[in-house]
Parts: structure tokens; C-alpha cells; sequence
């Protein structure tokens, strides 16, 4: 082992420096800084190259943390890029927006003495250097097989299959309703978090590696599933989950109350330079509000820090269990707690009020109660709590559900599970549908983009494994 490892002993955690927080508020670049390559070299250097590396084990795609770190430390960048690339499709993405808090970093041995190694920042460090040196290249077969694929679906799972399916050699066609790659990185995640053209540049790369992209293009609308299977050797859903659960209540319906994705996508796409009708309405637009955002989730963290670069008068999370019992980053809820969020832990919406369009949110406090069947403790109302907040703006960002999929295919025979989500079988990524696959949020519900990009890889191979055997979608389905 080095000698230049294990500095942990000595050398404190160090994350890349924040952007002030009044400079931070005023626009959607990226909170963090870089890192110098000398700081990112000593924090690699924290590592104890651990002979059980608990961060590999609790990455979702396994990766070779410890090596690409080692590498790191030597000053050995393009090497160290080089295995990061070989298990991650988006290594600078994964990077900057997983929660490392509860993935790798939560899991590093070091932990419980001294704080982690920072292994979300280095890996970013490691692939924006292999962009800015040219390192990154397209990945292109060595031979064409002459067989086709079709990939409905431009998020992370989608874009993750088609890139492992280019490289072996298959004509790939992928299709998305939206006109833009990336899925909810590009629409749902902001730009503080995950700036668009580190999205977009991904999207240059595949396409120079020969995949086909055919944007606003919607399956099932523009373009009949059955013409789909009929077009393709093999075909892969990787569609998402986007349908948002919502909220009842005396109320509910009053104009002012919106779903978070709207909201989110209209200031994505005013941030990209769309024509947004329902931002410049002021009908998406929280600037001047009074904002509520109910949820606990990352949809509700990247709402609030929304809504106050959109110059919002005041932002409050309304959230029915508490600060160690929510789904979201706590990194991201520190993050929101700098920027001005207020936080309104262990309450929930009773009512909304107003005339046309609501003025307020009345709520209830909430007690943690005894674990449910799934070890979660349970919410209960507690008597006589009621409270107002005064809400212009109330986003709900409750989480999302799939549509009824085989529906909006107008493919009835193809079968979900009881949450809505595609059944498919474990071990071959295959939906019931002979030759057709399916990967990422609607397979698992909305879930996380490192386990999209996992899904994508892993569905990949077995549609290379099925097809390899000479199998194609059956003619009877054409
Ligand atoms: P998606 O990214 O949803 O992509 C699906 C694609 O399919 C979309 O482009 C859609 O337009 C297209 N599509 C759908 N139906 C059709 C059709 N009929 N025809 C053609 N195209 C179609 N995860 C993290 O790891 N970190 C985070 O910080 C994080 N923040 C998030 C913030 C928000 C606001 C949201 C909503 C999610 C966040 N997630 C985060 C979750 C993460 O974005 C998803 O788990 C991930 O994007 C799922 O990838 P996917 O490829 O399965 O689906
Ligand atoms: Fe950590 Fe995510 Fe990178 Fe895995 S992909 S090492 S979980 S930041
Ligand atoms: Fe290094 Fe921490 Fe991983 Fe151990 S668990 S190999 S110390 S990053």
C-alpha cells in the first residue's frame, strides 16, 4: 500500500468549498465548488484501503472505490477515471447527486471515529478532470452485429442500457416524449444540484457513439408500441414513474395548490431558455410568494431551494415525521436550512384555505407512534393542534406512482404488479412480453439514479445474453 494512504489519521474531512449562501440564492449553478487536484489527491489520500471495503458493498454499482482513490492520491487521474468509468455509465453525476450520506459514505469505516472519505466529490473530481482533458471518448463497438434494440425511455436507466448496448455491437434506437435527454436529471433535478450541461454534453457522447435519438417522441401516442416491438429485435422500457399522489382535504382543489413536477419542470425549462407560458403566467413562478412545500422527500428539498432563488417571501417545508425519520438528504436538508428554508417537522395538511385561490394551509401536529409492520414508526394526529400557515403557493411533492402503462401502450396484456409497476422477471430484466425488458423507476417505483443506471447495465446484459441466442420479439407480436 502507498505510503500516502491512511491519512485520515491526520488529515480531516475536507468536501469541496459551498458557494456563499446570498450568492447561492441568486441564481441555479451549482452550489459546490471544484476541487483543487492537490485537495482531491490528499482527501483520497484519507482512505484505509479497507480489505472489506463497506463503500464498494453499499454502492449500488459496486464500485471499485478504494483502487479509483489509491489512483487518485498518486496523481494518476486517467487511470483512476478509467475504472471509475468501468462500473458507473455517469460517474460525474452519480458524484454530485447521490446520497452518499446513506450509500457509500454512510459506510465507510472511517465513519464512526473520524468523518468519511469524500468519494461522491472525488468521483466527481476524477470525470469532470476526464472531460476537461479530453479523456472521455465515445465508447463505439470494435464490430456491428446487425441487430437492433429499442429503448423507450431517455433517463438515466434508459441512457445507462443503451450505452452498455452500443458498445456490444447493437443499432440502438431511443425514443423520448421529452425534447431533451436525461430524463428527470435534465426536467426534475435543478441546476443547483446537477448543473444541465453536464446532462447535455452525456447526450453528444452517445449520440457520437452511434446511438439514435428520437426526442418527442411519445410511445403510445406518436408512435404505436405494436410498431415499436415490430421494429426492434428487443425492446427496453425505461419510462419512469410519474404520476403524483396526491393530496384530499377541504380545499385541495383551490387554484395555487400545485403538483411538484409541474412546478419543477417549468423552472427547469425557463432556466434552459423555453417559452414557459405557466412561469410567465406567474401560475408556476413563486417569486413574491409566501411558498409551502408538503413532503419530505428529494422532490420537496429541490422545490423549497427552488422557490427561494425564484425570489420566493417566504419558504416553509410542512413535513408529518421528523428531521431523522425523513426519505431526503439530510445534506440537502442543511443545504435548504442555509438558504432560509423554515422546516415544520411532525405536521401534515388538514385543510386549505381561501376564496379562489388559497391563502392558507391549516395543519395539525403530529406524534411518532409505534413501528408499522414495515419497522417505521407510524404518524398519529395529536388532539386540538391545528395551526395556519399563510400560503400563496402550495407545491405537493408526495412522491410519484407509474401510470397505467399498459394502458398508455394500448398493450393490455402487459403485466404489472400490484404498486403498478412493470413485473418483470428478476434474473432476465423480461416483462412478460417475450423480448421486451424494462429497467429503472418503473420497475422499482421512483427509487434513485445510481439504482437506474445499476438497473440499465444489468438489463442490458441479459437483452444481450437473450438475444445472443438468436432469439428476436416473435413475428405474432409485430
Ligand atoms: P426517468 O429519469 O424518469 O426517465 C424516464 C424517461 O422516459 C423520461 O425522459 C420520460 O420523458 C420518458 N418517457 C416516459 N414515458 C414515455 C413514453 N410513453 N414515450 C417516450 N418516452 C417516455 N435521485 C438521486 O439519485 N439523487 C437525487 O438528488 C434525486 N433527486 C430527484 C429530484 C426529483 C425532483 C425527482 C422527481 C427525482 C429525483 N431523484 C433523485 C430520483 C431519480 O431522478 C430517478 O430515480 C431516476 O431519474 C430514474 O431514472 P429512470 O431512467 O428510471 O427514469
Ligand atoms: Fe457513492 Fe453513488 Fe459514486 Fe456509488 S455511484 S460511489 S454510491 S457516489
Ligand atoms: Fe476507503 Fe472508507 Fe472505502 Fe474503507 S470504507 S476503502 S476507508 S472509502
Amino acid at each position: 500500500m502507498a505510503e500516502r494512504m491512511l491519512q485520515f489519521v491526520h488529515l480531516p474531512q475536507q468536501q469541496p468549498p459551498k458557494r456563499e449562501v446570498a450568492e447561492r440564492q441568486a441564481d441555479f449553478a451549482e452550489i459546490y465548488r471544484d476541487f483543487a487536484t492537490t485537495e482531491a489527491e490528499r482527501q483520497a489520500a484519507r482512505c484505509s484501503q479497507c480489505g472489506v471495503p463497506f463503500c464498494s458493498v453499499h454502492c449500488p454499482l459496486n464500485n471499485n472505490i478504494p483502487d479509483w482513490l489509491k489512483l487518485t492520491a498518486e496523481g494518476r487521474l486517467e487511470e483512476a477515471y478509467e475504472l471509475a468509468a468501468a462500473t458507473n455509465t455517469f460517474p460525474e453525476i452519480c458524484g454530485r447527486i447521490c446520497p452518499q450520506d446513506r450509500l457509500c459514505e454512510g459506510n465507510c469505516v472511517i465513519e464512526k471515529t473520524h468523518e468519511s472519505v469524500t468519494i461522491g466529490a472525488v468521483e466527481r473530481f476524477i470525470t469532470d478532470t476526464a472531460f476537461d482533458q479530453g479523456w472521455v471518448k465515445p465508447r463505439r463497438p470494435r464490430r456491428e452485429l446487425g441487430r437492433s434494440v429499442g429503448i423507450v425511455g431517455a433517463g438515466p436507466g434508459g441512457l445507462a442500457a443503451a450505452d452498455a448496448l452500443r458498445v456490444l455491437g447493437y443499432d440502438v434506437d431511443v425514443y423520448d416524449r421529452h425534447d431533451r435527454v436525461g430524463g428527470l436529471l435534465i426536467y426534475g433535478i435543478p441546476g443547483f444540484k446537477l448543473e444541465k450541461d453536464i446532462v447535455l454534453r452525456r447526450h453528444d457522447w452517445l449520440a457520437e457513439a452511434g446511438i439514435r435519438f428520437h426526442l418527442g417522441v411519445e410511445i403510445g401516442r406518436d408512435l404505436a408500441f405494436a410498431e415499436l416491438r415490430a421494429r426492434h429485435d428487443a425492446v427496453l422500457i425505461a419510462t419512469g414513474v410519474y404520476r403524483p399522489r396526491d393530496i384530499g382535504g377541504p380545499g385541495a382543489g383551490l387554484a395555487g395548490i400545485v403538483p411538484a413536477l409541474d412546478y419543477l419542470i417549468a423552472s427547469n425549462r425557463k432556466g434552459l431558455g423555453d417559452a414557459v407560458p405557466a412561469f410567465d403566467s406567474g401560475e408556476l413562478d413563486a417569486a413574491g410568494k409566501r411558498v409551502v412545500v408538503i413532503g419530505g422527500g428529494d422532490t420537496a428539498m429541490d422545490c423549497v431551494r427552488t422557490a427561494v432563488r425564484q425570489g420566493a417571501a417566504s419558504v416553509k417545508c410542512l413535513y408529518r415525521r421528523d428531521r431523522a425519520n425523513m426519505p431526503g438528504s439530510l445534506r440537502e436538508v442543511k443545504n435548504a436550512e442555509e438558504e432560509g428554508v423554515e422546516f415544520v417537522w411532525l405536521s401534515a395538511p388538514e385543510a386549505f384555505l381561501g376564496d379562489d385561490s388559497v391563502s392558507a394551509v391549516r395543519a395539525l401536529r403530529m406524534r411518532l407512534g409505534l413501528p408499522d409492520a414495515s419497522g417505521r414508526q407510524s404518524v398519529e394526529a395529536v388532539e386540538d393542534s391545528g395551526f395556519t400557515l399563510p400560503a400563496d403557493l402550495v407545491i405537493k411533492a408526495l412522491g410519484f406512482d407509474a401510470e397505467d402503462l399498459p394502458l398508455a401502450f394500448g398493450e393490455p396484456a402487459l403485466a404489472v404488479n400490484r404498486w403498478g409497476t412493470l413485473a418483470i422477471d428478476h434474473r432476465s430484466f423480461m416483462t412478460n412480453l417475450p423480448g421486451v425488458f424494462a429497467a429503472g423507476d418503473i420497475v422499482r417505483g421512483a427509487s434513485l439514479v445510481v439504482w437506474a443506471i445499476r438497473d440499465g447495465r444489468d438489463a442490458a446484459v441479459r437483452m444481450h445474453a437473450w438475444m445472443q441466442q438468436g432469439a428476436r420479439i416473435p413475428a405474432a407480436a409485430e
